[in-house]
């Protein structure tokens, strides 16, 4: 087993929020410079340039597929898969439950590019909306799917768990929470933990290319896999988070 430094919130140019530099090669390529084993690659309700980055990263990096869906309630949930083919079957039920369309004036574009970076195409959709799916489905879904389900930027007012829901549900089952990098992780565990039931992760979110890896989170594991990861954020088998 050995350490892997893992930054599993990250958005590429497709995020309408996200700078139009987040493309698959820079992004591959910063996370290379900060020293990043594995990387999840999380657009707000889509999953559709995870491919790209994937193809750049090759075998140098590890990249998990994502998305990070919005709830009815406003939450934001972090999906995470080995397989892209999960992360598509989830995407296809988001885009049957997100409705609207994108407004490029006030929202910014959504490109869609391939492993040159080159666009491809526009989603219309409204990314940045919320789905009507309630948050405990959601979370089931990733986890019937065999993805991580974890709660984004819970210490954030605005599109965390517990300043939309005001508690993280005691009967969902999600693998963990993240906490900003406002937080320290000794803060986060402090804080969010619930002394010990919900493993803390902290992850970038970054929206820009200087941002990915400002926070990471390292784990110990046998494969940089969902499996192995999820046995860390429960402390299996000696698997577990460094820091
Ligand atoms: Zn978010
Ligand atoms: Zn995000």
């Amino acid at each position: 087993m050995r350490e892997y430094v893992c930054d599993l919130h990250i958005h590429t140019c497709l995020s309408p929020c996200a700078s139009l530099d987040m493309s698959p090669r820079r992004i591959v390529a910063e996370a290379i410079r900060m020293g990043i084993d594995v990387i999840g690659i999380t657009d707000h309700n889509s999953a559709e340039n995870v491919a790209a980055v994937s193809q750049v990263a090759d075998q140098v990096l590890t990249v998990l597929a994502g998305l990070e869906v919005t709830s009815r309630e406003e939450v934001h949930i972090l999906a995470l898969y080995d397989d892209l083919e999960a992360a598509l079957d989830l995407q296809v039920l988001v885009y049957e439950n997100l409705p609207g369309k994108n407004d490029e004036d006030i929202f910014g574009i959504q490109p869609i590019v391939n492993a040159d970076d080159e666009v491809e195409g526009f989603s219309e959709r409204l990314l940045i909306g919320a789905t009507t799916l309630p948050f405990e489905e959601i979370v089931e879904n990733i986890r019937r799917g065999g993805g991580l389900a974890i709660a984004a930027h819970v210490d954030r007012e605005a599109f965390g768990v517990i300043g939309q829901l005001g508690f993280v549900p005691p009967d969902v089952e999600l693998d963990g929470l993240e906490v900003s990098k406002a937080r320290t992780r000794e803060e986060g565990l402090k804080e969010y933990s619930q002394d010990g039931r919900y493993a803390i992760i902290r992850s970038s979110d970054a929206h820009r290319p200087e941002d990915i890896g400002a926070v990471t989170t390292t784990f110990f594991l046998e494969a940089p896999v969902c499996v192995e990861i999820g046995m860390g954020l429960r402390n299996e088998a000696g698997r577990r988070v460094v820091a």
